[in-house]
């Protein structure tokens, strides 16, 4: 095992025998392991085929083209698994199935009566993730149930939509997972609104506000409101003073003695396109890069260096300003200015002045400057106010995804010309929506929730065997015949059995792989359980044990699964 296998779930699954590592960040499943996702695959299966889903597979390896026509591979970048066959033809490793879907519906000349049509399948997904943490759960290489959906408008998708929602709740329910659906970004899949289903753990990299009155959303997507500071204050001249300051915020405080929220914070990002993008919002406030990048359209940005914005802006590190940027930077460059709406919340402003040691005081937004973009791109703290009851506080906690859906509109289906023939006997572009479950994940997050300082302690419903059963003191006869006997009557009432039938192990090891492994019914035969008459019946979760017979002990245990 890895030495940061800091993750409870990560940690368990190696020494329980369900997983071992590959290479980082790809697991074999082990039997123990592969029978638990088979399971949760079979819930998931059911409760997605009540959405009106049918199952289907298609192949791993999908033509390059596909996903440049649909500019695809740009957004997933890295990301991105490439390989070439022997004619030199590029192929990518499913990450998604996105175009490969639409391609094949649209291979059916669909009309609006075939319409919605509703796909998924199990299958490996590839994503050469930049750090794989946590054993299962984020991983290159992953089973996923990948769901794809077509509609003749936005009005049909949400009824899909909504069934997938319930479905995902139903899943949840099932495998014991406490989930919540919060709003989120839609990354690099596309598309405007969609929801991931998150599940609280420490372990989580993902962060979700969440508010008393309900409202939950991904940090990349959470509304909180932005208070009035001085609004109501009359506008006053702009000025130029000598500041000679470091080149932080603080310096600024300092130096000017003006709160921190009365100043601007410039900072400088580069796109893939190579466009600068000045990101301007109020002092107390950061950036978050997602909300930006969908703000202004970008895929990938990075700072700018030094160089760049002393240079092609003829500006000074720590002394950007929006004002004049404009004027002075080189004329082949394309520069962007994106302001945060906070910059509405405030007037007189003061910050850099694109020179070196020369700050500027009272800084309006449209009389000084003019945003090219303007809207939210402003991370969220906690206590932040919820936007949408405008009064209560947002909490932020630690959780992971579970399960997501996309509602994708036409973004794959407007550049590869997904059409159905509507009624008029006309093309219209097919409206998509997409929802995804990793099975790897959601068997590390059973574990993260559902563990205690032994070990696992599986949901019934995806328990690798209904029954651990124990055999000790084998050598004597008597005990062996009687323990073999119970262990074939089991299975022959259709009990799923785990027989521990090594003579080299002692009580208590057997007792202690039965608490790692968390089988949910433990069952132990020994020469004190037989001489009163029967078995030592002990579930996973309690401390006491009762000795039954064999039909008992059939009866108790079809009767805890059914
Ligand atoms: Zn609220």
């Amino acid at each position: 095992m890895s030495k940061d296998a800091t993750a409870v779930s990560h940690k368990l699954l190696v020494q329980g025998g369900f997983i071992r590592q590959l290479s980082s960040g790809r697991y074999s499943m082990l039997p123990l392991g592969y029978k638990v996702s088979k399971k949760i695959e079979q819930v998931i299966r059911e409760e997605v085929e009540k959405t009106g889903a049918q199952e289907l597979i298609v192949p791993t390896l999908h033509p390059i083209e596909l996903w440049q026509q649909a500019n695809r591979d740009k957004k997933f970048g890295s990301a991105m698994m490439r390989v070439k066959d022997r004619n030199e033809s590029e192929f990518t490793l499913g990450a998604t199935a996105e175009v490969v879907m639409l391609d094949l519906v649209k291979q059916f000349n669909v009309s609006y009566k075939d319409l919605p049509i509703n796909i998924y399948q199990f299958s490996q997904k590839f994503r050469d993730e930049a750090r794989p943490t946590g054993g299962l759960l984020r991983t290159r290489e992953f089973v996923m149930k990948d769901g794809y959906s077509f509609h003749k408008d936005e009005e049909d998708l949400k009824i899909t939509y909504q069934k997938y929602w319930d479905a995902y709740l139903a899943i949840a329910k099932k495998l014991d997972i406490n989930t919540f659906p919060v709003e989120s970004d839609s990354g690099a899949i596309g598309g405007s609104v969609s929801h991931e289903f998150m599940v609280e753990a420490d372990v989580g990299e993902d962060t979700v506000a969440i508010c008393s009155c309900g409202y939950a959303a991904n940090l990349e997507k959470v509304k909180f409101v932005k208070g009035n500071i001085n609004i109501n204050d009359n506008l006053k001249p702009l000025q130029e003073v000598d500041a000679v300051r470091g080149t932080t915020m603080e310096d600024g405080v300092k130096l000017h003695g003006l709160p921190l929220n009365l100043q601007i914070k410039d900072v400088m990002y580069v796109d893939e396109n190579g466009r600068y993008i000045l990101a301007i919002i109020r002092g107390d406030y950061m950036v978050n890069e997602t909300k930006l990048k969908n703000l202004v359209l970008s895929n990938e940005l990075r700072h700018a260096t030094e160089e760049e914005i002393r240079e092609i802006l003829h500006s000074e590190p720590g002394f950007i300003s929006p004002v004049n940027i404009r004027k002075n930077a080189d004329k082949k460059v394309e520069l962007i200015i994106a302001t945060d709406d906070s910059l509405r919340t405030v007037k007189n402003c003061y910050g850099g002045s694109n020179k070196k040691n020369i700050d500027m005081l009272n800084i309006n937004i449209d009389r000084d400057y003019q945003p090219d973009f303007e809207g939210d791109i402003a991370a969220a703290n906690e206590g932040d106010i919820c936007f949408t009851c405008q009064k209560q506080k947002l909490h932020l906690i630690k959780a992971v995804e579970f399960g997501n859906i996309f509602n994708i509109g036409y973004v794959y289906s407007d550049p590869m010309e997904g059409n159905f023939i509507d009624q008029d006997n006309l093309p219209k572009k097919m409206y998509m929506g997409s929802y995804g479950i990793g099975i790897g994940r959601a068997l590390a997050i059973i574990v993260e929730t559902h563990n205690d300082d032994k070990g696992i302690i599986w949901p019934k419903s995806v328990t690798p065997y209904q029954v651990h059963l124990i055999g000790l003191e084998l050598t004597d006869e008597t005990t062996n015949k009687s323990a073999t006997s119970l262990y074939e009557k089991l299975k022959s009432s259709g009990i799923d059995v785990l027989f521990d039938d090594r003579t080299d192990s002692s009580a208590g090891e057997k007792f202690a792989v039965a608490d790692l492994l968390g089988i949910p019914i433990r069952i132990v035969v020994s020469k004190r359980s037989l001489s009163q008459n029967g078995f030592e019946y002990k579930l996973r979760t309690e401390k006491e044990s009762e000795v039954l017979n064999t039909n008992q002990l059939i009866k108790k245990i079809l009767t805890f699964y059914k």
